[in-house]
């Protein structure tokens, strides 16, 4: 049997539904599956994402059937319309859209009206016996059509748009402010001046067969799924090159068509905060890309969005419609069990709906939709715990203006304007116009906010690196609206009172002139626009956990954020510990959920006060007494701290690790430090600096650092067990549990470990005896070098416990340095050398191997021993499911990302539960 390409959809019917996206892309299994919902859709067909794999593998050639099944459905389409494609009476109109599996908002390009030509235009305006909506229509297309299938687009980055730019003369030589505003005959003559630049600047005529219109426009869909844009919005939304898009010819249902007609888009439930109330904005006579590219700023759907009384929604202008509308987004809402973005469109009085989609949503949004539909019944636990992106939750730990500097700046007259509040949170930045100003800004180190009359896909690297983004146009739904939200950007948009000058790299403001690299500041939760920097605080959720400056009960946030962190505890396997160093961190850890501390640095205390001279004097120290002389210095200072952590972690698990980074990092800088340090030591300067040269290392990452330095000098070790133990002690006496477990660091061969435990236990029985106390606590190790892993049989001969380095284990690995990775690691990202930093997300094919290894092999001679990881990746997502794919016993990870590795290790128990059916 031939395959199938091209799926119909009309009538009640269609041959495809929503389980099927990877054929039809998300578009095209969404409209069938209204289609068979009974919801009212304008037909047509979907070309299926096979056709966009085969046209790149065959040299952009299409296979051979398609064309009479493309030929086919659009008979039949003919047939259910009563209309013909290219008919001078009653002429048949569609749109060609693109439909990738995942939702690429505004990624791929869209053609509307596609059919019209000098004929049937006029066929048109007979029929519907209006000429000007006819010749609107002709010229929307001629531009579209230009723009999207022959590539008459803006070149520069100040460059406005060419069509743009003639229609923009033509109201100015019409005296008018809007498009609807000119006349038929201005219309005509715009038509003949698009085709006249056509020619112009391509040297090729537009043209006036609508099937080869219909063929171009395919074309160029498939082609658009490897325009520049599209690349980058894969890159940064990690999906797959090869998937390729779909292609929808759909009937065109018109919303220009006067005033009983009009365009909008909604969300089932509110984007930015989730509430469940629609959500959504429309145009009077207006077509459907005119919401979404910010042209026309639109009116909210309904009237407790509305903020202005003077705009009128369309629950006033037209109930019937809205409650039909309305009837749909609960059906939808529930048919999908999620939230959806839908779009649609009124042709004289009669609703149409275009799209369904998955909405994009802000974090705050993605907990209480998650929270809220468990509540209604909709959703399991478990199933609203995968709706939420653990990183999402950055979102509602992120902070907001200080309420006292703001209300401060908006005493002082710092308060310049007011527009939609797209994407919550506060940032503030310094002003750039365009996005590669944005991108090369911040790459010097810069922080900026983007502001731009309106963004468009090719602005999204810019935003990505921006803090946040302001436009002077555009709705809710507008682009920069709905990119930015995804991208957890703070987002005003649609803010009108901004006039902005590209050229001029300026924008007036009521009356104020703002220029390039101002410093300004934006509410995404408020919409408020100022100038200068205003000072940030933490959001509620951290308000209520550590500031306790706010109720629980007076933050449904952070309700929400409880509810569901509660649940993914029951669900994980995982524990969740924390990397610690001082008391405070530990507080915030606990108050995050972490039960217990897998690493505490104790060279980060050496920094403290003035305890970095005892430091000092230790490392440069001519023998074992000058040596235990400095120690003894630093015994207290340790022992306090290590009593503060075990205070407030109160019986939970601290891991703390003995000194591991290279004794010259603690070395003095400059003449003025080493003279201070000479004389506290009674020594000359020349043989501080003798003693210097000594400790130089061509190498240090890889020299006289973790367990060597403990071997070489068992006096150190034994200093730091010693406090160790005594503040355990003495805190036991206090009556509060305690149970430390001393880790070693880089231990590549078990005599390594053998050595030092010998150290500790000394120390230990010593502290114990003294005090006559009894202490529960352990000896174990890290697993940072690859021979740790391999050996690890034999190292868990003397450990306790392990605990994955991978920081130190990825950059010995790799054999790349994490000083110097730098220099070539945004390259091979670049080039896809590499997906990923590997410091950041962990390698799970190549370090990850070792790890699993390790696990092997270390309980294959201790069944139980105890395993975690506290390198950096304890708290990246993917790479804390890989730890619970590999069995490990908890991920240890800084204090903020403590409740996203609560998430992330809840989904992966459930992954695993979902994979075992
Ligand atoms: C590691 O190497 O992963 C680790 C946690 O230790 P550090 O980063 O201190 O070297
Ligand atoms: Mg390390």
């Amino acid at each position: 049997m031939a395959s199938k390409y091209v799926y119909f959809f009309g009538g009640g019917k269609a041959d495809g539904k929503a389980e099927m996206k990877n054929l039809l892309g998300g578009k095209g299994a969404n409209i069938a599956e209204m289609t068979n919902l009974g919801i009212p859709v304008p037909p047509g067909f979907t070309i299926t994402t096979e056709v966009c794999t085969y046209f790149y593998e065959h040299g952009r050639q299409y296979p051979p059937e398609l064309e009479g099944q493309v030929e086919e459905a659009l008979r039949k389409l003919e047939e259910m319309m009563g209309r013909k494609f290219g008919d001078v009476e009653k002429p048949l109109l569609v749109s060609v859209r693109s439909g990738a599996a995942s939702s690429m908002p505004g990624m791929m390009d869209t053609v509307l009206n596609l059919g019209l030509n000098d004929r049937t235009v006029e066929g048109l305006a007979k029929e519907t016996q209006d000429e000007r909506f006819a010749y609107d229509c002709y010229r929307r297309f001629v531009a579209m059509y230009g723009d999207v299938v022959l590539g008459l687009k803006p070149v520069e980055k100040d460059d406005v748009d060419p069509f743009d730019e003639l229609i923009e003369k033509m109201r100015e030589k019409r005296g008018v402010e809007f498009d609807n505003q000119l006349s038929v005959a201005d219309l005509k003559e715009l038509v003949q001046q698009y085709k006249n630049l056509i020619r112009e600047k391509l040297s090729t005529e537009f043209p006036q067969d609508p099937m080869a219109q219909l063929w171009g426009s395919i074309g160029a869909v498939f082609g658009s799924w490897n325009n520049p844009r599209a690349i980058a919005y894969r890159e940064l939304n990690d999906i797959p090159a090869d998937m390729g898009t779909a292609v929808n010819v759909q009937c065109m249902v018109f919303g220009n068509m006067g005033d009983d007609s009009g365009t909008g888009v909604g969300f089932t439930r509110n984007p930015a905060t989730g509430e469940n109330v629609f959500y959504g904005e429309y145009l009077i006579n207006a077509q459907g890309e005119d919401v979404v590219a910010g042209i026309r700023t639109p009116q909210p759907i309904n009237k407790i969005q509305k903020s202005d009384p003077n705009t009128l929604s369309l629950e006033e202008t037209m109930p019937e419609i809205y409650q039909e509308l309305d009837e749909i987004r609960r059906k939808l809402d529930r048919h999908y069990r999620d939230m959806q973005d839908i779009e649609f469109t009124i042709q004289k009085g009669k609703l149409w709906m275009l799209q369904t989609r998955s909405g994009k949503r802000t974090g705050f949004a993605s907990f209480k939709i998650a929270v809220d539909m468990v509540r209604e019944g909709i959703l399991s636990k478990e199933e609203a715990l995968m709706r939420v992106e653990p990183d999402q939750l950055n979102q509602l730990l992120r902070p907001i203006f200080d309420p006292r500097a703001k209300q401060e700046a908006l005493k002082s007259g710092s308060f310049l304007a007011k527009g939609l509040n797209a994407g919550p949170g506060a940032a503030t930045g310094r002003i750039v116009f365009n996005a590669p100003d944005a991108t090369e800004w911040v790459k010097r180190g810069e922080r900026v906010i983007l502001v731009r009359l309106e963004t468009s896909p090719e602005d999204i690297r810019g935003m990505h690196a921006s803090q946040g983004i302001l436009t002077a146009r555009g709705g809710m739904t507008s682009h920069a609206a709905l990119v930015g939200r995804q991208m957890g950007k703070v987002c005003v948009v649609g803010c009108n009172d901004l006039e902005i000058s590209y050229r001029d790299r300026l924008m007036r403001v009521n009356g104020r002139v703002v220029k390039e690299g101002d410093w300004i500041s934006i509410d995404g939760t408020t919409g408020e626009v100022f100038a200068g920097e205003i000072p940030t605080e933490p959001s509620e959720v951290l308000r209520v956990l550590l500031d306790k400056t706010l109720g629980p009960e007076d933050s449904q946030v952070y309700q929400d954020y409880m509810a569901l962190l509660s649940w993914a505890d029951e669900c994980r396997r995982l524990g969740i510990w924390t990397n610690a160093d001082q008391p405070n961190q530990a507080e915030t850890a606990i108050a995050f959920g972490a039960e217990g501390i897998g690493l505490t640095r104790t060279e980060h205390m050496f920094f403290e006060g003035d305890r970095i001279d005892a430091v000092r004097e230790m490392i440069l120290a001519a023998d074992l007494e000058g040596r235990e002389k400095a120690l003894a210095k630093l015994l207290p200072m340790q022992k306090e701290d290590f009593k503060g952590i075990f205070r407030v972690m109160n019986g939970r698990p601290v891991t703390i690790r003995t000194l591991d980074p290279p004794l010259h990092e603690f070395l003095p800088h400059g003449r003025q430090e080493l003279q201070k340090l000479a004389t506290q030591m009674g020594v000359s300067v020349d043989r501080v600096e003798a003693k210097m040269q000594g400790l130089h290392e061509a190498n240090p990452m890889l020299g006289h650092r973790g367990c060597r330095l403990g071997i070489v000098y068992p006096e150190i070790t034994s200093m730091q067990a010693r406090a160790i133990m005594e503040a355990a002690c003495e805190v036991t006496q206090e009556g509060i549990p305690v149970h430390p477990e001393i880790m070693i660091p880089l231990v590549g061969h078990v005599a390594e470990l053998k050595n030092q435990r010998k150290v500790v236990e000394q120390a230990a029985r010593e502290a114990m005896d003294h005090y006559g106390v009894t202490v529960d606590y352990r000896v174990g190790t890290m697993i940072e070098v690859p021979r740790g892993a391999v050996t690890a049989d034999e190292i868990a001969r003397e450990a306790d416990f392990f605990s994955f380095g991978t920081n130190d284990l990825t950059q010995t690995v790799y054999g790349i340095s994490r000083d110097d990775a730098g220099k070539f690691l945004p390259a091979y990202i670049e080039m896809r050398i590499w997906e990923h930093d590997p410091f950041d997300r962990l390698d799970q094919v190549g370090v990850g191997t070792l790890m699993e290894i390790g696990v092997k092999k270390g309980r294959a001679t201790k069944p139980n021993l105890k395993i975690g990881i506290c390198g950096e990746h304890g708290g990246e997502p993917s790479s804390v499911e890989f730890c619970h794919r590999i069995g490990l016993d908890y991920v240890s990870c800084s204090p903020y990302r403590v409740p996203i590795a609560r998430l992330a290790a809840a989904r992966a128990a459930i992954r695993e539960k979902q994979a075992k059916g």
